[in-house]
């Protein structure tokens, strides 16, 4: 007996069933994985490259490519890559000058490397609630939150509560759909926060015309083997500050001194950067970028259709004013109901069709309970309403 057949729901069983069907009408038959890279161009030339010239680590003209290549598609004036997301979090936390004690504001719906690198640091992640409309923390929820929490004393943002610092605030934009920016940048100036965007997941995405990740002091982006273009493992900070590009650089590379044979270091300093391989097959994805931003939107298309017959639940879109990359396809129930949301990751999951339910909200995972944050309705509600389904750029093809 499995903990389906004490509550086994004939409607629920039944919707399940359509939504396995609508999958398949939209990408095909089974199996479809969550997302899949698609080396479709130069990845093999440009590795093999790399490997025939020896320079696979530390050193070598990817790497420099690759940073000049993802700043011309963002618009950033700067980009520097690193080992990964996570790492490219770290530092930009750090180099905005979080500090052991600070309190960082960042959403409750989010993966847990953004609130990891807050405590890399040796600060304590403080959690905020999203909105529906974009998934991202919510400018609203924010500012209501810190007039009743926070006060400025000399200019700097203080928890009344708590006494400490509140130092930065670091949206992220959920499965490629960009956040309220606007708004957030808003209450970020008046509180006197820093603003760090994790576009982990958006890279491509644009906001009223901008790229994401170009918006707060710095962005980070992931190339993790499941977004939409990988390097294997790895990272990027985005920034248009002369002196914030040439600190994440430095610090990233082991706060190493320019000098012919000496090992001289100004700082503590980290190992960063991404190798040279790395960066070989981050140049051959970046070239098919506009090819997958196409393939994603037709899958979204492809879905919406599929999905336009079933009552009670829809695909998320792109928000008012942004264009999303679609990264992740997501269903969205309109109503919570749990009985309904395993009956679908049960049965599309046993029908070969990977699905999977959001993240684990921050402040109930065993690590971050005792961590400051504000009444998080919303991204309570979502937790038990999304569901995000098979995405791969490959899978469009069935979708055109
Ligand atoms: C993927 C991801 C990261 C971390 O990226 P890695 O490259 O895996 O370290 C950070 N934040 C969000 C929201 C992510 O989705």
């Amino acid at each position: 007996m499995n903990a389906l057949d004490s509550t086994f729901d004939v409607g629920a069983q039944t919707t399940a069933l359509r939504v396995v069907a609508a999958i398949a009408n939209a990408i095909g038959d089974a199996p479809a994985v969550l997302h899949e890279p698609r080396f479709a161009g130069n990845e093999w030339q440009y590795v093999k490259e790399c490997l025939d010239s020896t320079f696979v680590s530390s050193v070598g003209k990817f790497v420099d490519r690759f940073e000049s290549e993802l700043a011309a598609f963002t618009g950033a004036r700067y980009a520097i890559a690193v080992v990964n997301g996570t790492a490219a979090l770290h530092i930009a936390l750090k180099l905005a000058g979080v500090q052991s004690g600070d309190e960082v504001l960042t959403p409750a719906l989010t993966f847990v490397a953004t609130a990891n690198a807050v405590t890399y640091c040796g600060a304590t992640p403080h959690f905020v609630d999203c909105e529906e409309a974009t998934l991202g923390m919510s400018p609203f929820a924010l500012r209501e939150h810190l007039q009743s929490i926070a006060e400025l004393r000399q200019g700097t943002c203080v928890n009344r509560l708590t006494g400490r610092r509140i130092c930065a605030v670091v949206p992220m934009h959920t499965f490629g759909h960009p956040a309220n920016l606007d708004g957030l940048l808003a209450v970020a100036h008046d509180f006197k926060l820093t603003l760090i965007e994790d576009a982990a997941e958006s890279l491509g995405s644009l906001y009223h015309g901008g790229h994401t990740g170009t918006f707060g002091a710095m962005g980070t982006l992931s190339f993790n083997g499941n977004k939409t273009i990988t390097t294997g493992g790895g990272g990027a900070i985005l920034t248009n500050d002369e002196e914030l590009a040439r600190r994440a650089k430095h610090v990233t590379t082991t706060a190493k001194l320019p000098h012919r044979w000496a090992y001289e270091h100004d700082e503590i300093g980290y190992n960063y950067r991404m190798p040279n391989l790395n960066a070989a097959l981050g140049c051959a994805q970046l070239e098919q970028m506009p090819e997958f931003l196409r393939a994603k939107r037709r899958l979204f298309g492809a879905y919406s259709a599929a999905f336009a017959g079933i009552a009670g639940m829809g695909l998320v879109g792109e928000p008012a004013g942004s264009m999303s990359n679609f990264w992740l396809q997501t269903l969205c129930l309109h109503e919570a109901d749990p009985l309904l949301h395993d009956a679908i990751l049960s049965a599309t999951n046993d029908a070969g069709y990977m699905t999977r339910p959001v993240w684990s909200l921050m402040h109930r995972l065993q690590h971050f309970g005792d961590c400051p944050g504000a009444p998080v309705p919303v991204a309570e509600s979502l937790a038990g309403r999304l569901i995000n389904i098979p995405s791969s750029a490959t899978l469009a093809a069935h979708a055109a």
